[in-house]
């Protein structure tokens, strides 16, 4: 795709025109795409409304802005779903244009039409059904969670299971209950392969977090506790997220109670973070991730916007470009070598006696918790992988929803050699279930395989990457994940990406090896994985 090279002119319209120049269905296709952006167009109005709420909102204002999300909602699923559409698409699928227009042609014709066909499947009753138990059901678990107290919750969850199991058979019937949902977040992801990559991962880390723990040379996180006055972290942090590549003249950072990215239009990305003055990496972490997923976002090809070759290939991908640069840079000695001097002048206080070496062990702590959203790198796959398992045993209906609690303690005891204190700091603790998520956590893990898989690839491809870390110069990275990532888009699934860039298919391995050798030195540790992971 040579989207990135046209001239400012150039519309969307034109763009389409001239990817299908001379065809016999070059109007229809024009117009498929156009109905398309138009959707899409709503969907950023939405999120618009979303990214307010999270940022700005005044309390008194939440019941209203439910309203208007649902009025926006149901209009965007009539107009996704509209019956012209269908038969544009339908026509474009039978043509010849399908197997031999450009890439990105052939991509936006198969993914519009599925997306299409599995959208009208879909009753306009259980569309509304799991927006109304969606909403109740997190309006539950917030009281649900402050009160410890499962039994609140348990009906709700009963109730959005059997809707999410109903989903699945109406949108994918060709597919396992599992799978169809996975669809919706990692297209074209099978929960069998995924769980023997879970399992060999789990296999390995296990022992590796024991191994940690039990470390007498293990890194203490104190010279990260401050204080870090709030103004110079908020210039620090910007001036970190602004230097890896991502441009503010097309994005903002501002600040909320539970950090996300959202992409408001080609040219308008939002960042958000929370802050806290005894901790650094709080706010610095969050920021690197959320600007990974920023700088993937910014590097779709713009005049796709809204389309196939324009939108993000899964969420596992996504996932995979934060994590990047949280952890694989982020966490890296040679970021602390390039970014330590920016620190001390930032925090003169904080970091009067620390050295670049001792910031650079700190961030590598791993501390075993029961908080996902907490937990460092190493014990984090281990909370995704318990999920998995669990929400998989429930849509299969091997686990009564009634049972998850027994289940969770028991198998976070087996992973964390301990039980949670209470259902708040276990089955209680994510939004995901009662928010209608299920299918959405295994992306966090593939964003983890995914990440160290490509790392491997552009170190490889570039060289002396941790040579240019330690120089913060990122820009050949940022290029390299722009062309062998980012312009791809949705016109592969997210493993053919990673098979096609780093020459094998998706392995645990990397993963694997990567946690062994950045966590294992600084731990007294082999610096590899035992021979049996
Ligand atoms: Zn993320």
């Amino acid at each position: 795709m040579e989207t990135d090279a046209q001239p400012d002119s150039t519309t969307p319209t034109d763009l389409f025109k001239a990817a299908v120049a001379g065809s016999v269905e070059a109007d229809v296709f024009v117009a498929a795409c156009e109905h398309a952006r138009g959707v899409a167009l709503l969907g950023t109005v939405d999120s618009l409304l979303q990214w307010d709420e999270q940022t700005m909102l005044p309390q008194a204002a939440g019941e209203f802005r439910a309203e208007q999300v649902a009025a926006l909602a149901a209009i965007v699923h009539a107009r996704r779903t509209a019956a012209p559409q269908g038969e544009r698409l339908q026509q474009l699928v039978e043509s010849n244009l399908v197997n031999t227009g450009a890439p990105a042609v052939q991509a936006t014709i198969r993914r519009l039409h599925d997306d299409f066909v599995k959208q009208s499947r879909v009753p306009g009753r259980l569309v509304e059904a799991l927006a109304r138990t969606g909403i109740e059901a997190q309006q539950a678990w917030s009281q649900a969670r402050a009160a410890a107290d499962w039994k609140q919750m348990a009906p709700h969850l009963e109730r959005m299971f059997a809707l999410k199991r109903e989903l699945a058979a109406c949108q994918r019937p060709d597919l396992e209950p599992y799978d169809a949902l996975l669809d919706d977040y990692e297209p074209g992801a099978d929960w069998r392969a995924v769980q023997q990559r879970f399992t060999r991962l789990r296999a390995a880390i296990v022992p590796l977090v024991q191994a940690c723990v039990e470390s007498a040379t293990r890194p203490t996180d104190g010279i990260l506790r401050g204080p870090f006055p709030l103004s110079a972290q908020q210039t620090f942090v910007e001036q970190t997220a602004a230097a890896i590549g991502f441009d503010f003249q097309r994005g903002r950072l501002d600040t909320t109670a539970h950090p996300f990215c959202s992409t408001l239009g080609p040219h308008d990305c939002r960042l958000t973070t929370r802050w806290d003055e005894h901790f650094l990496p709080t706010a610095l972490y969050s920021v690197l991730h959320e600007a990974g997923h920023g700088l993937y976002e910014q590097g779709l090809p713009p005049g796709w916007f809204g389309l196939p070759p324009g939108e993000a290939a899964s969420l596992g991908i996504h996932e995979s470009q934060s994590r990047l640069w949280e952890n694989l840079v982020g966490r890296s000695p040679q970021f602390w070598e390039w970014c330590f001097p920016a620190a001390r002048s930032a925090f003169p206080a904080a970091l009067a006696e620390a050295t670049p070496a001792d910031v650079a062990a700190a961030v590598l702590t791993v501390q075993p918790s029961c908080i996902r959203v907490e937990a460092d790198e190493v014990t984090y796959n281990l909370h995704v992988m318990l999920r998995f398992d669990l929400e998989r045993a429930v849509i299969t209906g091997d686990l009564p929803v009634a049972d998850l609690p027994g289940a969770w303690d028991e198998r976070f005891e087996a992973d964390f050699g301990q039980r949670p204190p209470s259902a708040a700091e276990g089955v209680l603790q994510d939004i995901h279930w009662p928010a209608g998520l299920i299918g959405y956590f295994p992306t966090y893990t593939l964003g983890n395989l995914f990440s160290a898989q490509l790392m491997a690839a552009a170190e490889r491809a570039l060289g002396n990457l941790d040579e240019q870390i330690a120089r913060g110069e990122f820009q050949p990275l940022l290029n390299w994940l722009h062309r062998e990532v980012h312009a791809l888009g949705r016109t592969r699934t997210s493993d053919e990406i990673v098979a096609e860039v780093s020459g094998e298919p998706v392995s645990e391995r990397f993963l694997v090896e990567s946690l062994y050798r950045r966590y294992g030195p600084v731990h007294g540790l082999p610096a590899e994985p035992p021979a049996a992971c």
